[in-house]
């Protein structure tokens, strides 16, 4: 970043009417932070309501007893309106303005196929895009389609279909022409979204697994060769690009050696992602309903691309999951002339909290830079993040897994086996370094490998 003259700069703030942040006196440069908000998993359920019998409270528990509830939501359910409209208010409440907002899909309940239809889908996606519209008027917004966003769930194909067309339809507001084509014949797009900035928003749905109807299809959708000639157009025009998409890529963070997205298509990922490292500036997700990073090496460990995954708004737990997650959105920060990462302000509704008072005080959970003492979100700060969390003294790693679950409860502690499977997925994305990283039988055997 080069210096900026006085007379660019006033002409610039008036385009741009972010945030300055002057740098010592000594020192004249200057930076402007632009932010965007990103959402993501809102899992509404309408059915959502405080009943005398608990077990009826919501579908989404699916007749497990929801003793807790409030009227913000219950830690066996999906979010009720209440809560969601409570999250949007506090967002426009914060800061009416900002550049845009990446909103990663999962809009209906985790109920059994049967209580649900393409027709109740669209309606559910159709709802959250008018929350959202409702709350942000004049905010462009890049939504991304979840695998819950399909009838039935997960089962996303290749060729255009009911719910490609009435995305297409709802997110025409927020999208030109080009974009609403491809998400009409494939569920993906990728927009401009200032000068100088592309947002590719991915269908990872259809690499997902579960997906029967792209099981034998080496490139579902066509999208690899769409992502490959959008990557290399946005190189040739000198564009950043931020990659936004629900299902992320890379290794599960609470379990181990399981994908994401199926193996083989990690592995096309990753490469593809490598390649084009120096394009892409940051790459958002949402899906595990977890606060978790990634940093994305090369062959050599050489620290390539920043992850992040975004925790839900959702707060839903089943029965034998220890843990759960605090309903959580974030605020990201960005410089304007180069468009890399500086910082993540991570907010959260404490629900328990919420739920005894009857109101919902949401609070900036954490700034990531501050919590782990990093100058910005670049590759090689989150590479010496990840590389802290060996250390035997730092609680940078404690502190890392309490955000991980949105601040649900600090006395669960993440050990031995359950911190080699966190610290080896937020460092190793590929097969390879992934398999070499959870050999070892200790945290700290592995990081010899390192
Ligand atoms: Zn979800
Ligand atoms: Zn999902």
């Amino acid at each position: 970043m080069g210096q900026v003259p006085l007379f660019t700069l006033a002409g610039f703030l008036l385009l741009y009417p972010g945030i300055l942040v002057a740098a010592p006196a000594e020192d004249v440069r200057l930076s402007v932070r632009e932010r965007f908000w990103h959402i993501t998993d809102l899992h509404l359920d309408a059915t959502y309501h405080l009943a005398d019998d608990p077990a009826k409270v919501c579908l989404s528990s699916k007749g497990a007893p929801a003793i807790k509830a409030g009227i913000y939501g219950d830690f066996l359910c999906d979010s009720p309106y209440s809560l969601i409209q409570s999250a949007f208010a506090h967002m426009s409440h914060v800061t009416p303005q900002t550049d845009f907002i990446i909103w990663t899909g999962d809009s209906p309940p985790h109920v059994p196929a049967g209580e649900l239809s393409t027709d109740m889908v669209i309606q559910l996606i159709s709802n959250m895009s008018e929350t959202i519209r409702d709350h942000f008027p004049r905010l462009p917004v890049f939504p991304a389609l979840g695998n819950h966003d399909y009838w039935p769930q997960d089962q996303m194909p290749s060729s255009t279909n009911a719910i490609y067309q009435a995305a297409a339809k709802l997110w025409a507001p927020w999208l030109q022409a080009e974009a609403l084509h491809t998400l009409r014949e494939g569920g993906f797009y990728s927009q401009l979204a200032r000068p100088g900035l592309r947002v590719v928003s991915l269908n990872t749905i259809l690499y997902y697994g579960p997906d029967k109807a792209t099981a034998n299809a080496s490139d579902p959708a066509g999208q690899y060769q769409w992502l490959q000639g959008t990557l290399e157009r946005a190189a040739q025009n000198l564009e950043k690009v931020f990659i936004i998409a629900h299902v992320p890529v890379g290794y599960l963070p609470f379990t181990r050696g399981i994908t994401a997205v199926r193996k083989h298509h990690n592995e096309r990922l990753v490469s593809i992602f490598r390649k084009y490292s120096h394009v892409i500036q940051g790459h958002f997700y949402g899906h595990t309903h977890r606060d978790s990073l990634m940093v994305l090496l090369d062959e050599e460990g050489k620290p390539l691309n920043s992850i992040f995954v975004s925790p839900a708004v959702t707060p839903i737990k089943s029965v034998t999951e220890p843990y759960s997650n605090n309903p959580a959105f974030r605020m990201c920060f960005y410089d304007a002339s180069d468009f890399t990462l500086l910082d993540i302000w991570q907010y959260y509704l404490n629900l328990t909290e919420a739920n005894e008072r009857q109101r919902a005080d949401w609070r900036r959970e954490y700034v990531m830079t501050e919590a782990f003492g990093l100058e910005d979100l670049q590759p090689q700060s989150l590479l010496q993040l990840a590389l802290s969390f060996k250390l035997p003294q730092a609680n940078s790693f404690d502190k890392y897994f309490s955000h991980f679950m949105v601040s649900y409860d600090d006395r669960i502690r993440c050990e031995k086996d359950c911190k080699l499977s966190q610290v080896c997925a937020v460092l190793h994305l590929d097969h390879k370094a992934y398999s070499e990283c959870v050999r070892g039988r200790s945290v700290q055997d592995s990081f010899a490998l390192l």
